[in-house]
């Protein structure tokens, strides 16, 4: 009996750990972004990058994240046998030693950092069963373009100019190099968008299209042995994801459908934004004239509120649309508004008749 009552215990608390830790896998893939490949395994998961505002409205780089190849792994090809290579698949990390400065040839910032290179290395072909993690101690020097602090989006070029880093004293690689840069000859461009967050934090979605040389040479009584070459090749490094935002509604507009010229008239434009995001509204008023950006309001009801009138009669298509803080705008709207003749143009008609036909207007004046 007691047996059955630990068994009962046991079967509940694997039951609770297999929940927990589907709900914390769940948890990780709704903020992450997974590569697939032909078999449908997730092979590879990059994560939200988010970094707090350093004070000045924009974040301090390099952030904190990690750098990781969303393509193809690194490859060493050249000196070894045919249809054999060796794969490192990368992850820069540990970034340290960060010095900023001001200017550089993209005018933004002169990033140097050193940082750890950690590779996964798997032999292919003859290498086949070649198994080994690698850690490299890595040096760049990355330039980036101009931002603006401040901005909610600040998206600007960058550049590695520069990556180096040897391995000493390992058994199998007697020589591990890699390099990659403007400084090579190994063009390595890239971008950075900086998207703040309603946190005040920012999300780092970055990346570099690296062109990296690796150098090698085997060890005596590695497997390794006897092979050397320098192989040059490309992958895309990237750091977080993009920043996932959803734009405002089409605005839905609300007043008079009909009105005289001259007076002026209330409509109400009110977009909703389904992350809460603030609103800004554009609007033409269908006979040339057009506000500017609106300043940002709550998103939803009870909307913006702008008067408008028009000078002559027509019917004129209003359209307006939305954007939200990330600058992200919505469809345009149209509502359409008929401003037919008014009693002030009759008038203007009823004169006009009554000067060529002055006979008609004396009369008048006899009747009344
Ligand atoms: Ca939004």
């Amino acid at each position: 009996m007691r047996n059955k009552k630990i068994g009962i215990i046991i079967c509940m608390m694997l039951l609770i750990t297999s929940l927990s830790v589907s709900a914390s896998i769940e948890e990780e893939l709704i903020q992450s972004n997974y590569l697939i490949d032909e078999t449908e395994e997730i092979i590879l998961i990059i994560d939200q990058c988010i970094v707090p505002d350093n004070g000045d409205g924009t974040a301090d780089l390099p952030a904190d994240c990690p750098y990781e190849s969303s393509e193809d792994p690194f490859y060493i090809i050249n000196g070894l046998p045919p249809d054999t290579t060796i794969e490192l698949d990368p992850i820069f990390n540990d970034f340290y030693n960060i010095v900023r400065t001001p200017g550089g040839p993209l005018g933004g910032e002169i990033l140097e950092f050193d940082a750890t290179l950690g590779l996964v290395v798997t032999g292919t072909g003859d290498l086949t069963g070649f198994n080994r993690i690698l850690s490299v101690p890595v040096s760049f020097e990355i330039n980036t373009a101009p931002r603006t602090p401040g901005d909610p989006v600040q998206s600007f070029i960058s550049e590695i100019f520069q990556l180096e880093g040897e391995l000493f004293g390992d058994p199998d690689f007697c020589m591990f190099r890699i390099n990659a840069g403007e400084v090579y000859g190994l063009p390595s461009p890239g971008q950075f968008i900086l998207s703040k967050m309603l946190s005040g934090n920012f999300n780092i979605d970055s990346f570099f299209d690296i062109t990296y040389q690796i150098e090698f040479e085997g060890c005596p009584g590695s497997p390794l042995d006897d092979y050397m070459g320098t192989t040059v090749n490309t992958t895309r490094l990237q750091q977080g994801i993009e920043f996932l935002n959803d734009p405002p509604s089409e605005p839905t507009i609300d007043g008079p459908i009909n009105g005289e010229n001259g007076k002026a008239y209330p409509y109400t434009f009110t977009s909703i934004d389904s992350n809460g995001d603030d609103v800004s509204y554009f609007i033409r008023w269908g006979d040339g004239e057009e506000t500017d950006w609106t300043t940002f309001q709550a998103s939803g009801p009870p909307g913006y509120i702008e008067s408008h009138s028009w000078d002559t009669q027509g019917t004129y298509i209003i359209q307006a649309k939305a954007k939200d803080i990330y600058y992200v705008e919505s469809e345009w709207a149209e509502y359409e508004i008929t401003i037919p003749r008014t009693r002030t143009s009759s008038y203007l008609w009823v004169h006009w008749f009554l000067e060529r036909f002055p006979m008609l207007e004396r009369l008048l004046d006899i009747i009344f």
